[in-house]
């Protein structure tokens, strides 16, 4: 048997009425995971090692903000990043400055524009950079393992598996990856076959319904029922994007 600390919160999300389990999943881990980096974690010291190394993305910067529950541990934490990043960053800009006379150095025209690269190549690391993400692909890649363990050995969850209503595009890819990655051929020929078929007939039905909504602007379907098609936008743009 997988640890319950992991077969508890995939069985609940797939419990759970949301449009994507795995959606439901990872929300529910980055609403713990926003609450655990504005906790009284941040305050210890390997914590905010890896704090001050990695930081965090745009949208886990947003969302941590956003929460309001700890303005001061949040500028805390950022005070001490910014320091980090800029004695890291400070340095690769200060050597990424071209030597200003072209003609003494025109043989090294390529050497400036490769530095420049370099240097942008580096910023870009360090936005790319979040401790949050990292813990989310981490644990997801457990969660997979979960899944496919109980898919292969607990009949209930086998057949919530196949009864389900499909998965958002990022999480179709987690899924055929973690098939890959997991599960022989024989077991990935099942296990494929069943989400290749919820996520073509979810799909197909995400599609009639925005067609439906589309006609529903022609004055002759007017006073026509709007059968599922009301809300066909949010749900196209969640299958889409996911519900992050
Ligand atoms: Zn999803
Ligand atoms: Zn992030």
């Amino acid at each position: 048997m997988k640890e319950k600390i992991y077969t508890i919160p995939v069985n609940d999300a797939y419990a759970s009425a949301g449009p994507c389990p795995l959606c439901s999943l990872e929300s529910t881990m980055n609403d713990n995971l926003l609450a655990y980096y504005l906790g009284p974690s941040l305050m210890e010291p390997d914590v905010r090692q890896v704090t001050n190394d990695r930081g965090f993305c745009r949208d886990h910067l947003t969302a941590l903000y956003k929460r309001e529950e700890n303005r001061l541990g949040l500028g805390l934490m950022l005070h001490t990043h910014t320091s980090h990043l800029l004695s890291d960053l400070g340095t690769v800009l200060d050597k990424s400055v071209p030597a200003g006379n072209a003609r003494l150095f025109s043989g090294r025209q390529k050497d400036f524009r490769q530095n420049l690269l370099a240097a942008a190549d580096r910023v870009e690391q360090r936005i790319r950079s979040c401790v949050i993400c990292d813990r989310l692909e981490q644990t997801m890649d457990r969660y997979l393992d979960v899944i496919f363990y109980q898919y292969f050995t607990e009949p209930s969850f086998k057949k919530r598996f196949d009864d389900g209503d499909g998965y958002c595009l990022p999480h179709t890819a987690l899924l055929l990856r973690g098939a890959a990655k997991y599960l022989n051929q024989n077991q990935a020929a099942e296990f494929v076959a069943s989400l290749a078929a919820m996520q073509n007939k979810s799909l197909q039905t995400l599609s009639d319904d925005i067609e439906w909504f589309t006609l529903k602007f022609d004055y002759r379907n007017h006073d026509k029922d709007w059968k599922n098609s009301k809300d066909a936008l949010p749900r196209a743009i969640c299958k889409l994007g996911g519900a992050r």
